[in-house]
């Protein structure tokens, strides 16, 4: 596989993968929504909640809540010491203590770990009127996109990579294609039309519908994607594939023993 960056910023990423085909492009976006673990909160003790919210309402708020998540230092529950008990190598503690009036955010919370703390600090929890008061201790840990949307990282995304030729032949100008094109990609030039950054064509076609004299194709190539991460700030996006690669090839071993077994068997 051939990897190459268009784009890469704190929160997304576009890559452009070369040499694989559609499966291997769904299960790397598949592992990235569904495998890669990042903390969330999962547990909460409230000792006083007055606001206008239920318990429940605010456990759920809090849990979606996208937490920073190091790469290294935290057990899954599952295969904690601890059994899942909670213990400080799968669990951080997040505290917090309001009284309104005070409009309470994920800045509010108090974490007993600086590496995993709230993505923004600005996501509002709940308001706090003259006299109310909110204090409770939550529970973070790790978990994966399969058990819960609270620990999906972020989303990803692939498109093939679109082709579009104009016969310059057979185009007259006249513009039809460049007006219905949604991206803009299509440009005129010189009384013909020349195609812009083809990476944004969104395959819709309706160019071809648009052409009268029958200039323009669109066709993909499925060897070659258009592969998107966004993340919600839990991990970088380019650690959020990296992890997918990682995990991807750790279930293609397990399966290459399993099959082997069975071949030993048989
Ligand atoms: S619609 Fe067809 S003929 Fe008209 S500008 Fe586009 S490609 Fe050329
Ligand atoms: S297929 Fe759609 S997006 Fe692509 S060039 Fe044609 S009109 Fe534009
Ligand atoms: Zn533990």
């Amino acid at each position: 596989m051939e990897v190459k960056v268009n784009f890469l910023t704190g929160e997304e990423m576009e890559l452009k993968l070369e040499g694989i085909n559609p499966a291997l492009a769904n299960s790397l976006r598949r592992v990235i929504l569904r495998e890669v673990p990042v903390m969330a909160v999962d547990e909460l003790e409230v000792k006083f909640n007055d606001s206008a919210l239920h318990d429940e309402i605010i456990a759920h708020r809090l849990a979606m809540i996208p937490l920073k998540t190091p790469l290294r230092g935290y057990n899954l529950p599952e295969e904690c010491k601890c059994e899942g008990a909670g213990c400080p190598k799968c669990t951080v503690t997040l505290s917090l203590s309001k009284e309104g009036p005070h409009t309470v955010t994920s800045g509010d919370l108090q974490s007993s770990d600086e590496n995993v703390v709230p993505v923004s600090p600005s996501i509002p929890i709940v308001r706090l009127e003259k006299g109310q008061k909110l204090e409770l201790t939550a529970f973070a840990r790790l978990g994966r996109g399969k058990q819960h949307a609270k620990w999906q990282p972020g989303i990803a995304s692939y498109k093939y990579q679109p082709i579009v030729r104009v016969d310059p032949g057979k185009c007259d100008g006249c513009g039809e294609c460049v007006e219905v094109c949604p991206p803009g990609i299509l440009q005129p030039s010189d009384g013909k039309v020349v195609v812009g950054e083809v990476d944004k064509c969104i395959l819709c076609r309706m160019c071809e519908k648009a052409c009268k004299r029958r200039a323009v194709t669109v066709s993909f190539d499925d060897s070659r994607f258009i592969f998107r991460v966004e993340s919600h700030g839990s991990l970088k996006p380019e650690q959020l594939f990296l992890q997918a690669v990682e995990i991807l090839a750790e279930k293609c071993r397990e399966f290459e023993k399993l099959v082997g077994k069975l071949e030993e068997k048989g």
